[in-house]
C-alpha cells in the first residue's frame, strides 16, 4: 500500500524489435546538430553550438498510434531524428565510454509548433511549449544497437504522403553520439530509460491533418505517423 492519492500514470514505453519494451524515463533533443538546418532556421553552425532541450517522457506516440494536430498552432512542422536510448546511467561519462551506456536506436521526429517557438525566440522566453507538447514525440521500435551497432553514416529521411521533404546523412552531424552523450552527462545525471532525439537535417516543414509522415534511417529503422484532426481549436469552435 501506499499514500498515492490516485493510481499514478503508467510509465510511457517503446516497442523493441524483437521483443519487450523500453520504458522511458526523460526525453532529451539536441538542437542544431546539423550546419544546414543550422543555417535555414537563420543560425550559423559555426558560432552556435548545438544545446539542448526536452519534452515530457509522456510526449511519446508509438509508432502507428494517432497523432492529434495541436492546440495554438498554425505551423505544426516534422524534424526526423535520430534517436539514442540510454540503457546504462552516469554522470560526466568520456566519450570514449560513451557507447557502452546506449541501449539501442530508432527513429523519431521531433515535432514542434514552429509559429510558437518563432515567438519564444523572438522574446527570449522558453521553448518548453514550442517543443513538448501533448504526442510531440512520435517514435519507431527500438533496435538493440547489439544487434545493429551503433550507426556513424547512413542516410536519414523523411517522407510526408510520397513527397520527400528531408534529406541528409548522420554523417552530417555536428555533436556524435558519443560527443552528445559525453556533453550531456556533464549536465544531468542520464539513467537507463533516458532517450536522446540528436538533432535534424535541413527540409522541415509544414504538415496538415492527414497527412502521413514516414521518417527513416538507413540501417536503423522507420517511423510511421499519421497527423490526426485538431481535437481543439477554430475549426472545432462555433
Ligand atoms: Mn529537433
Amino acid at each position: 500500500m501506499t499514500d498515492f492519492v490516485f493510481t499514478p500514470p503508467a510509465i510511457p514505453s517503446v516497442p523493441i524489435a524483437g521483443g519487450g519494451r523500453f520504458p522511458v524515463r526523460r526525453i532529451f533533443c539536441v538542437g542544431r546538430n546539423y550546419a544546414e538546418h543550422a543555417r535555414e532556421m537563420g543560425g550559423d553552425a559555426e558560432r552556435e553550438p548545438p544545446f539542448f532541450f526536452a519534452k515530457p517522457a509522456d510526449a511519446i506516440v508509438v509508432d502507428g498510434a494517432p497523432m492529434p494536430y495541436p492546440p495554438l498552432t498554425r505551423s505544426l512542422h516534422h524534424e526526423v531524428e535520430l534517436v539514442v536510448a540510454i540503457g546504462e546511467g552516469g554522470r560526466e561519462i568520456s566519450h570514449h565510454e560513451a557507447l557502452r551506456h546506449v541501449f539501442g536506436y530508432a527513429v523519431g521526429l521531433d515535432m514542434t509548433r514552429r509559429d510558437l517557438q518563432a515567438e519564444a525566440k523572438k522574446s527570449g522566453r522558453p521553448w518548453d511549449m514550442a517543443k513538448g507538447f501533448d504526442h510531440s514525440a512520435p517514435i519507431g521500435e527500438i533496435h538493440r544497437a547489439e544487434r545493429i551497432g551503433s550507426p556513424t553514416s547512413g542516410a536519414i529521411t523523411l517522407h510526408v504522403g510520397a513527397a520527400l521533404r528531408q534529406q541528409g546523412d548522420l554523417s552530417e552531424m555536428i555533436w556524435s553520439v558519443p560527443e552528445i552523450i559525453a556533453q550531456l552527462s556533464t549536465s544531468v545525471s542520464l539513467q537507463a530509460g533516458d532517450i536522446i532525439f540528436t538533432g535534424t537535417p535541413a527540409g522541415v516543414g509544414e504538415v496538415v491533418p492527414g497527412d502521413t509522415l514516414v521518417g527513416a534511417i538507413s540501417g536503423v529503422g522507420v517511423v510511421s505517423v499519421t497527423v490526426g484532426e485538431a481535437a481543439t481549436g477554430p475549426s472545432a469552435r462555433r
